[in-house]
């Protein structure tokens, strides 16, 4: 498609934004699944064309609706991750108030694209007979097995964890306003998946066997409908050697006059060890300030995060946190030492860090409160709740 500059209507554009529905009138999940949010990422696009596809062809029986989407059209077709701001960099609650209270006069090109997705996603939520299953594509400028990256609640969890990658928890504490922020903060159920670096056609494979894993875990498809062996085989091959479960520790943020450079050669999970050297800017050489896994080395001109830093997170933990968080231990944290509930928000507490110990935090965490800001000295922690339809099907 080529770029024009002929001012295009918003029907128009909603058709080519919906890549397609597909259901057969029994009740069941919404899968939303969007691709391209990041306009150089078109593997999210072509996977989704290849299920509707074989869904319409074969004329599966499913149970309630597939809703496939493109995320940034404008940027899509100038094949460039994003035109004037990032998109996926601008739904957090504040800054969707900000927009909706803005004359659309105003917009830029993605605040444009931003309320029209926020009008789909609102129609499909209206519409949904039963809880709203959402899935955001993506993919890498660095080579790297795929993973999936969620909010920290059972539900997103329990979806997520049958796709046989890895995991990457705490993501949402370090970078504000994904577009998967949206859907959690309404308590859906909403994950991201990363298929590979973004010319390898094996992400568009990658990102295909996710999805159709993802649409009989949550209850669209019936085991027997996809070849499911086929589709872990696919995503094993290409995640072998990759940890379970990793947990940010630190992202290094890039301002546009940074002239960040990463060295060359790195990829995703890639053990590194502490004061080595990973990137050059305009101060010099960029060093790891901790020893780790490096994710999502920056080899791209556009983007805000140079790397990210994670540590691995036995599944042991995983077990225990889920059930300390069915013995609804959670009830009894503000009785800790320097641990208070925020009086504005249930999920929400504050920590004072001069009486609260060390081990606070780890438990904050294994009970999937994430921390969100520091305001006069004290932490805040804040835990994604999940919508009672979703809690139901999904948090078992
Ligand atoms: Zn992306």
């Amino acid at each position: 498609m080529s770029s024009t500059t002929v001012e295009t209507s918003f029907g128009e554009r909603l058709e080519r934004r919906i890549l397609g529905t597909y259901e057969t009138g029994r009740p069941g999940p919404t899968m939303l699944i969007q691709g391209g949010i990041h306009g150089n990422e078109p593997a999210g696009v072509h996977a989704l064309n290849r299920v509707l596809e074989r869904l319409t062809s074969e004329r599966l029986e499913v149970h309630g609706k597939f809703v496939a989407i493109a995320g940034n059209l404008g940027a899509l077709e100038r094949g460039e991750r994003f035109l004037d701001r990032d998109l996926n960099r601008l739904w957090s609650a504040s800054t969707v108030q900000h927009l909706e209270a803005q004359d659309p006069a105003h917009d830029c090109t993605e605040d444009r694209e931003q309320r029209e997705l926020i009008s789909v996603y609102q129609d499909v939520q209206r519409q949904a007979r039963g809880p709203v299953v959402f899935i955001d594509l993506h993919s890498s400028s660095a080579d790297g097995p795929p993973f999936t990256c969620l909010a920290d609640t059972l539900a997103n969890r329990n979806i997520a964890a049958a796709v046989p990658v890895p995991m990457i928890l705490g993501l949402e504490e370090s970078i504000d306003g994904a577009v998967m922020d949206y859907f959690t903060y309404r308590g859906l159920v909403a994950f991201a998946i990363e298929g590979g670096r973004h010319e390898e056609p094996s992400t568009v494979d990658n990102l295909e066997a996710a999805i159709w894993i993802t649409l009989v875990t949550a209850g669209f498809l019936e085991p027997d409908q996809t070849d499911l062996a086929k589709h872990h085989e696919t995503l094993r091959r290409s995640s072998a050697g990759a940890p379970p479960v990793v947990e940010i520790t630190y992202r290094h943020v890039l301002r546009p006059t940074d002239k960040f450079s990463m060295q060359p050669g790195f990829t995703s999970f890639q053990r590194v060890e502490r004061n080595s050297l990973l990137a050059h800017d305009h101060t010099g050489p960029v060093f790891a300030p901790q020893g780790g896994r490096i994710l999502l080395p920056l080899y791209q001109g556009k983007g805000e995060d140079g790397f990210f830093l994670c540590r691995d997170v036995r599944p042991f933990w995983l077990g225990f946190a889920k059930w300390l968080r069915h013995a609804r231990l959670d009830r009894f944290l503000h009785w800790l030492p320097g641990v208070k509930r925020s009086p504005d928000d249930p999920n929400t507490l504050v920590v004072n860090p001069a009486i609260a110990r060390w081990f606070v935090v780890e438990i904050f965490h294994l009970l999937g409160f994430r921390r969100r800001r520091t305001v006069g000295g004290r932490l805040t922690f804040t835990r994604r709740w999940t919508e009672p339809s979703a809690q139901r099907a999904y948090d078992q």
